[in-house]
């Protein structure tokens, strides 16, 4: 340490925000540059490389071959893709001395499809699975909380080719394994969500996320099942429908001023309707307008219950890849048909209004909703018989103790930060580049694709976010920049001279050792070891004289007596049980 690239500070970063980004500052693995790029310290750029190394260890043992593409890359294939367009502002776009356009690489699903493309040519080729592990650049709109959201970022990606759709599924599960193999090697605590509602296709895409209250990702899940997603992916568990026989008539009320459903609720519990009335029991019509790409904007009316907001994310996803707006009042003038606070279902239906239901309208239940005039309600509207929607969609608030759609139990949500995701992409990107190859009949066969990201860089911050207390950080021993972090705590020079003898016994058993000889006090050493957070901790200090020494578990937070003799032995057990 005497002779490391290596300071510690005492105090936080004031810009940093959340745990991780202090200490990885304090302790001196990375400093910032600007906004989203960071510079690699020699203990951070150790922790990044053992990373890679899991990862790609896990990658080569399903069959991975890596290779590595240029981050600078020409804008051609990416016009054919139409995503030089877009990324919009989320790439870093520039110009060669001859004006030609390029970009810093964000993903390179364009680059691999070619190049499998090139290379091969016959059914006997495949399967394939190709990796990098390389730099990735976005222009992110916030890049924030230091590593985990760069500009600048380590991503390994892999794409799968093969022949059709079961060879497909399994290498898709095979990276969900590896996934699963390499995040527990880290000790990393994740949850696997679909990343996509069922209607899309099951599991054709699933995100690992790391659980943490800092995460950007909301997912629920059901502890009685497992069930796990995420809050745009969540399908509601749709109660059965109720018979419609004997259900009284639908019945159109003056109910005054009440263009909120908190007003409407007032009335209708003063009404005497001769029960007692909440919010959900009201329908609340959502007016948006949706555009597809290419086409015109067009209304869309969303029916739900009036005590869940729509949720934009799961209403985006909803949508995808159409865009959509809430109508403003400019829209409203244009379609006077529409009575603003006091929309019902029946304006939609004569207007021609595209009109989907939240799934829980279910046949039957019985709501109170506009009735198109102003200061004018209906109650007892009861769907299947009096209304009913253009199909459902999933685009209502999820909530903690809503039922988990496989019926188990309650949703409880968390927050988590995306680790890895695995997407069977299917021939999205080989119909675009014509990617075929001859099958055995001689007729051409259109390859398929999966396409699978983690983020290397991104799991350095997720781990020391995981795994920190408030003295610093504490790093799982198969990413730790160090195995053993001998500490010099005794300046008797006979002491001195056996901590480098026990040192130089560490090193020379395989082991990674940082060994403490600064002139600096016992105190501000321990402070730096517990900060930097190197798993075991040896110190020579007090008991050399009686012939111990003291191992500290910084990640259990145990501590020994062992004997000098046997400290060696003891040391370079625990690593060969370890399985490193
Ligand atoms: P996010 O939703 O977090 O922006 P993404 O959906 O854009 O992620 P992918 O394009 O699937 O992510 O990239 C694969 C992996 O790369 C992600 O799972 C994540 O771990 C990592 N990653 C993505 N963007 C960044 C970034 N700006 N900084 C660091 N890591 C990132
Ligand atoms: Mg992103």
């Amino acid at each position: 340490m005497s002779e490391l690239f290596l300071r510690t500070l005492r105090d936080d970063p004031a810009e940093a925000e959340v745990p991780s980004h202090k200490l990885l500052i304090r302790a001196g693995y990375v400093r910032p540059i600007a906004p989203g790029l960071y510079s690699w310290l020699p203990l951070g750029l150790r922790v990044l490389r053992r990373i890679e190394r899991i990862v790609r260890e896990e990658m080569v043992a399903i069959g991975g071959q890596e290779i590595l593409f240029p981050a600078l890359l020409p804008r051609a294939p990416y016009e054919a893709t139409n995503r030089w367009t877009e990324y919009g502002d989320g790439v870093f776009r520039l110009k060669d001395r001859r004006d030609n356009d390029y970009m810093l690489g964000p993903t390179h699903e364009e680059f691999f499809t070619l190049t499998v493309k090139g290379e091969y040519s016959s059914y006997k080729d495949l399967p394939l699975l190709l990796f990098q592990i390389q730099t990735k650049y976005r222009d992110e709109a916030r890049p924030r909380a230091g590593i985990l959201r760069g500009r600048e970022f380590v991503m390994k990606d892999s794409y799968s080719f093969d022949l059709d759709d079961d060879g497909l599924r399994r290498v898709y599960q095979a990276h969900r394994r590896a996934y699963q193999n390499m995040f527990d090697r880290m000790a990393i605590r994740y949850v696997i969500v679909s990343a996509m509602s069922g209607a899309m296709g099951g599991s054709a895409s699933e995100e690992f996320l790391a659980e943490s209250e800092v995460g950007e990702d909301t997912f629920v899940r059901c502890v009685q099942s497992g069930y796990a997603a995420n809050v745009e992916a969540v399908t509601t568990a749709v109660p059965a429908a109720i018979s419609i026989d004997g259900l009284p008539d639908a019945t159109v009320h003056e109910t005054g001023d009440t263009p909120t459903i908190v007003t409407l609720v007032d009335w209708a519990n003063s009404a005497g309707l001769g029960r007692t009335v909440t919010a959900a029991d009201t329908l609340k019509n959502v007016m948006l307008k949706i555009r597809r790409p290419g086409g015109e904007w067009e209304l869309l009316a969303i029916g739900l219950p009036g005590d869940r907001e729509v949720d934009d994310k799961r209403l985006e996803a909803a949508l995808s890849p159409a865009e959509y707006a809430f109508l403003d009042d400019a829209d409203f003038a244009r379609n006077t048909f529409l009575c603003k606070g006091y929309i019902g279902p029946e304006a939609l239906r004569a207007n021609g209004v595209r009109y989907l239901l939240d799934p829980r309208i279910v046949d039957g239940t019985s709501w109170i909703t506009g009735a198109d005039e102003p200061g004018r309600h209906v109650v007892g509207l009861v769907a299947g018989r009096d209304f009913s929607g253009d199909g459902t969609i999933e685009a209502a608030e999820v909530r903690d103790g809503d039922l988990s759609p496989d019926g188990a139990g309650p949703l409880v949500s968390a927050r988590g930060i995306e680790i890895g995701h695995i997407f069977q992409l299917g021939r999205k990107y080989t119909d675009t580049f014509s990617a075929d190859v001859l099958g055995e009949d001689g007729k051409p066969v259109r390859l398929t694709m999966g396409s699978y990201g983690v983020g290397v860089s991104r799991l350095v911050a997720v781990i020391a976010e995981q795994h920190h207390d408030g003295l610093g950080l504490r790093w799982p021993s198969s990413v730790s920049p160090f195995d053993v972090h001998v500490v010099m705590a005794n300046k008797d020079a006979e002491a001195r001279s056996g901590a480098e003898q026990l040192a130089a016994g560490l090193d020379e058993a395989g082991l990674e050792v940082l060994l403490d000889d600064r002139t600096a006090s016992p105190g501000v050493k321990f402070k730096d070891a517990e900060l930097i957070g190197v798993p075991w901790i040896l110190v020579v200090g007090r008991g050399w004289a009686n012939g111990t020494v003291e191992l500290r578990n910084r990640f259990d937070g145990e501590v020994r007596e062992v004997s000098v003799d046997s400290a060696l032995a003891e040391i370079t057990a625990l690593f060969a049980t370890a399985g490193e």
